[in-house]
């Protein structure tokens, strides 16, 4: 029997485990943590439950091809009514409804932007989608064989439809003309951990998963994902060892021969490593040297988060909020700088509006999260307390509430802790930046050119980072195995 060895339990190392076992592989998954995840993790703190990491589901239906068989899976989810809840500091709050035209008519309503605006943007935003998405998303990316389809000869044609050549702010204040309505479409760069005044036009097309595609809420929370998939994984026979640390991937005559898991030998066929790619040949690949183009790439944006157990329900915060900063662009400037704002837009994701159990009775569950850099060795306990600092009174300013009087119990994920928990390098949350036209041309591919049998999947490899990608990921390094 063909065996496979997966070093990590992250969301593309479970969903590529699921896939390859349906092919008859005999997968085993090497996680050095002792529970499955990665960064698609919850946190469990006196009666509080949290999912730590990712808050936003889109694209399920990559999940439920990889359950297969509805009708035996526990795993639920819905459409989210309303998606986002945005306060602008000057008082304007904004529901942005998921129903595409219901939402033009809040823009129309509550900033200075037409319905027909939103309508242009939206569809453009599917159109680029569309134009980009079986080239860039779904394809071993770059090869020769991709250049010929449709889409491709499509994108030859109209280079300009691509909007590589504009940023993300350039084109949203092509089609916009109130800040507001400007400072929403820019947010959508931090989806992959990007600065809307750098990363090109091309990312307009987040917004199309979202707003036409619609946000969806697994009815367990997010950590759900994680629980279901592993669970269909261990259905088909996959094996999870827990505290396992890979320590090196085993090679010669140029082919992988297996892994060495705590300081033991593991023989296997192939090797699919889901570790960050810069800490994987940093530490797992010795010897075997990281392109330099690869190299020299910047890691995306990370995150602080609190954890905050709040006393009371809060009827004027939905499931996602965002209380937005006054100057935008200074506080991308600030993480240029390595540093951290001092008013962050702030990002407020309470699961137990929706999941009751998640927070006792009378309470709630914040996890309270604003985009900071990588870490390169800043202050983090002295960033952290600013930050808190600075959180607490946005709230009471913008929304009203006095989290000083209302905050039971607490945690944090800074981005030593994520890179400490993840082996994300630096703390990134989505691998490389986008921050260029060129980044996606950049990222590492599925397959590597110089060692036979080692694959590459997850947020840090093509076609990038978030559950989405990190799934389609999967999907790329299923189709170079046969079934057997
Ligand atoms: C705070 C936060 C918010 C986010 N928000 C969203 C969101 O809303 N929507 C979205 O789609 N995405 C979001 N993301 C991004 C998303 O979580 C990631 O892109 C995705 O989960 C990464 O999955 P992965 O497969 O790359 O593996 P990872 O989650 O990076 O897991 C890698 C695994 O490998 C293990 N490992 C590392 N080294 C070794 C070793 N040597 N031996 C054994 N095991 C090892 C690690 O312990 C870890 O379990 C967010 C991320 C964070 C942290």
């Amino acid at each position: 029997m063909q065996t496979i060895s997966t070093i990590g339990a992250g969301i593309g190392g479970i969903a590529t485990a699921i896939r390859l076992a349906r092919k008859g592989y005999r997968v085993k998954v090497f996680e050095q943590q002792s529970y499955p995840g990665g960064k698609l993790n919850e946190l469990r703190l006196n009666g509080f439950r949290f999912d730590a990491g990712p808050s936003l589901f889109t694209l399920p239906n990559l999940v439920d091809e990889l359950i297969g068989s509805k009708s035996s899976s526990a795993f639920t989810y819905h459409k989210l009514e309303l998606i986002t809840r945005y306060f602008f500091p000057d008082g304007t709050v904004l529901n942005a409804w998921a129903e595409p035209e219901r939402f033009a008519d809040e823009v129309a309503d509550k900033l200075n932007d037409r319905h027909s605006d939103v309508q242009r943007y939206l569809l453009e935003s599917k159109e680029l989608y569309e134009l980009t998405a079986n080239t860039f998303v779904y394809s071993p990316f770059p090869q020769l064989k991709n250049f010929f389809t449709l889409q491709s000869l499509k994108l030859a044609l109209n280079p300009k439809k691509l909007k590589a050549f504009e940023t993300m702010h350039q084109v949203n204040c092509k089609f916009f003309s109130d800040p507001r309505t400007i400072q929403l479409f820019d947010r959508y760069a931090t989806y992959n951990g990007s600065n809307p005044y750098l990363a090109p036009g091309t990312l307009t097309m987040i917004p199309h998963l979202e707003h036409n595609i619609g946000a969806y809420f697994p009815n367990g929370g997010m950590y759900a994902i994680t629980d279901e998939l592993v669970r269909v994984a261990r259905q088909l026979g996959v094996e999870f060892i827990f505290n396992a640390h890979v320590d090196r991937v085993e090679i010669s005559n140029g082919r992988t021969i297996g892994v060495s898991v705590n300081g033991s030998g593991v023989e296997s066929s192939y090797v699919i490593n889901n570790t960050d790619i810069f800490t994987a040949y940093q530490s797992l690949l010795e010897g075997v040297p990281l392109a330099k183009r690869l190299a020299q790439q910047q890691p995306s944006s990370s995150a602080l988060i609190f954890y905050f157990g709040v006393k009371g329900t809060h009827p004027q915060l939905d499931v996602h909020n965002i209380l937005f900063a006054t100057d935008y662009h200074s506080e991308f400037r600030a993480m240029e700088d390595g540093g951290i704002s001092n008013d962050p837009t702030v990002y407020i994701f309470i699961t137990s509006k929706r999941v009751a159990s998640d927070a006792p009775d009378g309470f709630e569950n914040w996890f309270v999260m604003i985009n900071v850099p990588p870490n390169t060795g800043q202050n983090w306990d002295e960033l952290r307390q600013m930050a808190r600092e600075a959180i607490i009174a946005k709230v009471k300013r913008m929304v009203g509430i006095d989290l000083n009087k209302l905050i039971v119990t607490e945690d944090y994920l800074d981005p030593v802790r994520i890179e400490q928990r993840t082996g994300s390098f630096r703390g990134s949350l989505y691998g490389i930046s986008s921050n260029n036209r060129m980044a996606a041309f950049n990222r590492h591919p599925n397959r590597s050119k110089n060692i036979k049998g080692l694959y590459f999947v997850g947020g840090s490899v093509h076609p990038g980072g978030g559950i989405p990608l990190c799934l389609a990921s999967a999907k790329i390094v299923d189709s170079y195995f046969k079934p057997i």
